[in-house]
């Protein structure tokens, strides 16, 4: 085990360079020092709250090496963080990656992971102001994202109450009908365009909502909308009511896969029935799905199907790559 930490020394080395350089790419004002002191300083505009969420992408549990190119897996590790962000209505400032990479690995995968991961951080101005490197015996990268919100202002998931309308950005299901035809053994090429291996956090949406005060709850959805919403049921104390038939089905999908398939990184928030809810919000989409009602012990979520009857609708998500 000595011996294998000793040859490693050189490698991490040179790791720690490259990633320095790929961190110079993006830079954020709230970065007061970065990369190359012991922590980085961060300094938020004045009256705002920071905003930190963590996430852990590790290979063969939320990707596999042979369905994701190292840029999608990059990619996907910093939109899952800045995907929280958007939820919280905030704006992201900085990221720090820690990062655990088999010696076998070719030095080109950890340079296109890079690749894509600072390809969506300069997107959105994010600044990769830190991290750690070590050797581990799969692909494992835990990835911090540190955002901003004006005091007070952040949307929680527990401010939804019974009236209040139901509304998700985008359409469902994309994701998970990519991933279950990776699972049933397709071969499929990561494009851009691709929900689940590109996937855009809504950062634009869920600020406009929160500048504009309409959000009385709001969660991304990435375990998939019968786990998501059932969080906000939850935190808030309510139940829901969803209409099948008002469910944005992505093309490629179907109704079930809307329902409980993961990591499509849209915005579920509820609003005062009051609130004037744009049909779009910079080009997103924004659908009227349901309701929200007072707590009910039976169920938290029930879902009227195309003949208008009510039953409940079971948080069954996505079990990553159990299925
Ligand atoms: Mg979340």
């Amino acid at each position: 085990l000595v011996i294998f930490e000793l040859t490693l020394v050189a490698a991490e080395k040179t790791l720690i360079e490259r990633i320095r350089r790929f961190a110079l790419q993006s830079r954020n004002r709230a970065v007061v020092r970065g990369i190359g002191d012991d922590c980085a300083i961060l300094r938020p505009s004045r009256g705002h709250e920071l905003l930190v969420t963590t996430d852990f992408s590790i290979e063969d549990v939320h990707f596999r090496r042979q369905w994701h190119t190292a840029r999608s897996v990059g990619h996907r590790c910093l939109a899952r963080g800045l995907s929280d962000i958007a939820a919280m209505g905030g704006e992201p400032l900085a990221c720090f990656l820690s990062l655990g990479l088999p010696p076998k690995l070719p030095q080109r995968w950890a340079d296109e992971f890079l690749q894509g991961l600072s390809r969506l951080a300069k997107s959105y101005g994010v600044q990769l102001a830190g991290g750690d490197v070590s050797a581990s015996h799969k692909v494992t990268a835990d990835i911090m994202v540190v955002g901003q919100v004006p005091a007070g202002e952040a949307v929680l998931r527990s401010g939804a109450r019974a009236g209040d309308l139901i509304y998700v950005t985008g359409e469902l299901g994309s994701s998970a009908a990519t991933l279950k035809q990776l699972l049933a053994g397709r071969k499929i090429r990561p494009s851009i365009g691709s929900r689940h291996f590109f996937p855009d956090p809504r950062l634009n949406a869920g600020a406009w909502l929160r500048r504009h005060a309409l959000p009385t709850s709001m969660i991304d959805l990435s375990d998939g909308l019968s786990i998501d919403l059932g969080h906000i049921c939850e935190e808030s104390g309510v139940s829901a009511i969803i209409d099948a038939k008002r469910i944005p089905v992505a093309r490629n999908s179907t109704l079930d896969l809307a329902l409980h398939g993961g990591e499509d990184y849209e915005l579920l928030f509820t609003a005062s029935v009051k609130a004037r809810i744009p049909a779009a919000i910079g080009g997103i989409k924004v659908t009227h799905i349901g309701s929200v009602a007072k707590k009910d012990y039976r169920s938290a979520i029930r879902i009227l199907d195309e003949n208008g009857r009510a039953r409940a609708l079971r948080p069954l998500g996505w079990q990553h790559f159990r299925a």
